[in-house]
């Protein structure tokens, strides 16, 4: 189990950013017009999937629900992707800018079969991690909590997410719940009795262990508390839940192994797993060397091929002057073996979400 200090990450970050940038321009984008899939890259065009592929994993800019939808619209073309999943960023109720799925709804659901909502990331988790705090799981916790879910199911999200067991502090501030909380055993239950699955943002922390070399305390704590048990014990608690494990090949413990992906994925039916890959910040175990799919990752991307999908953890509207996140996750789809592609692209949303998204989806017509 490789650990960097967080200076090697930054500065391994940077390194590769150069390498980027000296391998040429076609990481870059010149705001052209998109290129057609297949096409060769030329210049500085974006390079699309290979075959259509669902991005499950994105997040959008609250204030802008209009830009946000315009430019995932966009997006759809220039990623040849087939449709785009927005989820809540995780968050707690101690933070002024939290927000769900209400604030996109509405424009979102207007484009059925293109773009589609993950919930609960700014309210269930909220209660979540707050509950982790206080101890309170009593009967009127558990009964608001079950009322929250079901009115955001209602509202037409497709799943809960971003939900968040150990999230560093960032975008949101820290967050720690035990992944087999008795709030998210309630969510693994309703989440069963829905046919939908819970996202779930978890750092890897086999034992507990001091908070890795890079990151500030405070706001993070010093120690963090071990989760993998914990982990399979709410993958075990209903075997009819299932589990996305969001962000692998963005690992900032070092413990997000293939190995550890590999056990757990073997012992557990009901876990899934996002692929992420950031180029700008790739942390540790990163899946990619010189652009290439290292082979312990293809042969776990191979081996469980039914159980990864593309969830790259982009922003829209697109962040200026950086490099998209969506395209490295490409440029890694497109080296997959077709069957491996099919599966990662379309047909494991097609599963895991069931016939409200998979009837959009090609694989549903076959
Ligand atoms: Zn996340």
């Amino acid at each position: 189990m490789k650990r960097l200090p967080g200076k090697l990450v930054t500065s391994a970050a940077f390194v590769g950013i150069g390498i980027v940038a000296l391998l040429g321009a076609r990481f870059l984008f010149a705001g052209q017009l998109p290129s057609g899939v297949g096409k060769p890259p030329t210049g500085t065009e974006p390079v699309p999937a290979s075959t259509p592929y669902v991005e499950e994993h994105t997040h959008f800019d609250s204030t802008d629900p209009g830009g946000t939808v315009r430019s995932a619209l966009a997006a759809l073309g220039r990623q040849n992707a087939t449709m785009i999943f927005f989820q809540m960023p995780p968050d707690r109720f101690d933070h002024p800018g939290r927000f769900d799925a209400e604030v996109l709804l509405p424009v979102a659901k207007k484009y059925p079969g293109k773009l589609a909502l993950l919930g609960g990331g700014g309210t269930l988790n909220a209660m979540i991690i707050q509950s982790a705090v206080t101890g309170d799981v009593g009967l009127a916790v558990r009964k608001k909590f079950k009322e929250r879910a079901e009115d955001l199911l209602r509202e037409g999200v497709i799943g809960f997410g971003e939900m968040a067991a150990e999230h560093f502090d960032g975008a949101t501030p820290y967050q720690y719940a035990p992944a087999d909380h008795p709030l998210y055993l309630l969510l693994a239950d309703i989440a069963a009795e829905h046919g939908v699955p819970i996202d779930l943002h978890m750092e890897a922390v086999p034992q507990d262990m001091p908070l890795p070399a890079g990151l500030k305390s405070p706001p993070n704590p010093p120690m963090l508390h071990q989760n993998i048990a914990g982990l399979e014990r709410l993958l075990a608690h209903n075997p009819r839940a299932k589990i996305i494990w969001a962000h692998a090949g963005a690992d900032g413990t070092g413990y997000r192994t293939p190995d550890l992906c590999r056990r757990l994925l073997k012992t557990h039916s009901n876990l899934y797993m996002e692929i992420k890959t950031d180029p700008q910040v790739p942390g540790m175990n990163y899946p990619l060397a010189d652009g290439k799919i290292k082979p312990e990752w293809l042969s776990l991307f191979t081996d469980f091929s039914d159980r990864f999908i593309m969830g790259s953890d982009q922003h829209y509207p697109e962040p200026k002057g950086t490099e998209q996140r969506w395209q490295e996750l490409v440029l890694l789809f497109n080296q997959l073996p077709s069957d491996v592609r099919h599966k990662i692209g379309t047909e494991n949303i097609a599963r895991i979400y069931g016939q409200s998204v998979a009837s959009y989806l090609s694989v549903a017509k076959n």
